[in-house]
Formats: structure tokens, C-alpha cells, sequence
């Protein structure tokens, strides 16, 4: 079944002359339980397209729906709590907060909606992403990749129906590159989580399952990608 679709997306900026349509009719829908790639080059709406699947975006027209909900019907705090619930998000600028421990962190959907974490669920997690022996530290106490790991299982710790992740190694050199493609690959294979991936990077997309590719704000190429199945 697909946990989010889109009908007709149109996202359009500017008025008159000026305008631009970031998005210009994009119709896609993402399976649960697989992992998609978004490419395309500068400008092409792929961050466009991410933020109105994610609502954190309202489009001009069309319609998105996530886990069976159209998110036009929401207000803004329904939409809110849609995002809370549902959704994950993993960033190229791992956007941590900076006073707050690792673990504080990785916590911090939890917090927010007043959830207690699953102990046993939390060190498998920690242990899965290999920071056992980071939690206490700040995020100015650890390397971009050790960041991006604690972004990652920020965004698993409350087992979100889908992820979303923007340029997520955007910021990596390559070893700590592949640790989170690796991390997320097993979000999918192990945990059954959906992952929807921004990425210019090419090494990042042949960890997909499928490749939606976007140019001038529409879909120009869909196809899957070949994985190894393990
Ligand atoms: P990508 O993520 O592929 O680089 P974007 O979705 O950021 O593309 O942008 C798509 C198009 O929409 C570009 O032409 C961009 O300039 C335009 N755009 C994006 N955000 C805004 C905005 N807030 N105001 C005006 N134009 C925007
Ligand atoms: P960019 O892709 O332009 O570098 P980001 O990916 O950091 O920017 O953020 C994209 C958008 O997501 C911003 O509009 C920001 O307000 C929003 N955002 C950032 N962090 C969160 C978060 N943790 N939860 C929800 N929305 C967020």
C-alpha cells in the first residue's frame, strides 16, 4: 500500500510575471516499507516536493496524503500533530540542538509529545547506530558523522510511518556517508520504516529501491533501481 501519495502538485511562488511553479503537476506515491530516492538538479522542487509530502509545506493545488489522511483537511495543529505522529526527518545539517546531550536528542520526539521511551527499544536503537559511549556528549563534542547518526535515530526513536530525509550525507565524507545509508537501508530492511530521500549524491540513490528524478518542478524519470537482495 502506498503510505504517501501526491495528486497534481502544483507549488507555485510569486505572482504575475515573477511567478514560478516550484512544483508543476507532480503525481507520485511511495510504497511503505521501501526507500526512495529524489534527484534532479538545483531547482528542480526536489525540496519543494519533500516539504509539501512532509507538511511542512501547503501546495497551491493538488493533494498529498500520509497514511491515509489528506492533509489538506488538517489545520495547522492537526497538521502539526500529523507531523509529530507520523513522521520522521533527517536533515543535512542534522539540526540537533546544541544544548541538549546526544541522548537528549535522540529523545526529544519522545519529549515533545509527552512519550515515555521504550528502554529496551531506546539501547537497541543506540546500540544499532553505534553511540553507546556518545550519549552524554553535546553536539560540539562530536564528528559530523556521529551527528548524523544521532539525527538518525532521532528520527526512528518514535518508529514514524516514513522518514524523510533532505541531502542527509550532504555534509559527510564518505565513510561516515555510507554508515548513514547503511542505517537507513536497515530502517527499512529491518524495521520496516519508509524512507523518501533527497540526495544529489549518486552513492546515496544506489541504496534506494527507486529513483523519481524531477526537472522544472515535474517528474521526469521513475524507476526502480537494482538492489542486491540480501
Ligand atoms: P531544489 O530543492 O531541487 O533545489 P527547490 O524546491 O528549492 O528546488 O526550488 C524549486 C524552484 O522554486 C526554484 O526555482 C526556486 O528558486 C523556487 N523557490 C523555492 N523556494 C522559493 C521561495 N520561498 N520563494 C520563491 N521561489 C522559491
Ligand atoms: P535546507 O534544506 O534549506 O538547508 P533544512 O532542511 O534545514 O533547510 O530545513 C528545511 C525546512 O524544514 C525549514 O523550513 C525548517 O523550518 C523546517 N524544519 C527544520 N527542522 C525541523 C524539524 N525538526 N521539524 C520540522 N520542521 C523542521
Amino acid at each position: 500500500a502506498d503510505i504517501v501519495s501526491a495528486t497534481d502538485l502544483v507549488r507555485r511562488y510569486g505572482e504575475g510575471e515573477a511567478a514560478v511553479n516550484a512544483l508543476a503537476g507532480v503525481t507520485v506515491a511511495f510504497a511503505a516499507g521501501r526507500y526512495a530516492a529524489i534527484m534532479g538538479p538545483s531547482g528542480s522542487g526536489k525540496s519543494t516536493l519533500m516539504h509539501c509530502l512532509a507538511g511542512l509545506d501547503r501546495p497551491t493545488s493538488g493533494s498529498v496524503v500520509v497514511d491515509g489522511v489528506e492533509l489538506s483537511s488538517l489545520d495547522d495543529r492537526r497538521l502539526t500533530e500529523l507531523r509529530r505522529d507520523k513522521i520522521g526527518f533527517i536533515f543535512q545539517s542534522f539540526n540537533l540542538l546544541p544544548v541538549l546531550t546526544a541522548e537528549e536528542n535522540i529523545l526529544l520526539p519522545l519529549s515533545i509529545a509527552g512519550r515515555k521511551p521504550d528502554r529496551a527499544w531506546f539501547d537497541e536503537l543506540v546500540q544499532t547506530v553505534g553511540l553507546t559511549d556518545r550519549l552524554k556528549h553535546r553536539p560540539s563534542q562530536l564528528s559530523g558523522g556521529q551527528a548524523q547518526r544521532v539525527a538518525v535515530a532521532r528520527a526512528l526513536v518514535s518508529r514514524p510511518a516514513v522518514i524523510f530525509a533532505d541531502e542527509p550525507t550532504g555534509n559527510l565524507d564518505s565513510k561516515a556517508s555510507a554508515e548513514v545509508l547503511e542505517l537507513l537501508r536497515r530502517a527499512v530492511d529491518d524495521l520496516g520504516q519508509t524512507v523518501i530521500m533527497v540526495s544529489h549524491d549518486p552513492e546515496a540513490a544506489a541504496v534506494a529501491d527507486r529513483l523519481v528524478v524531477l526537472s522544472d518542478g515535474l517528474v521526469v524519470e521513475d524507476r526502480a533501481t537494482q538492489v542486491a537482495v540480501a
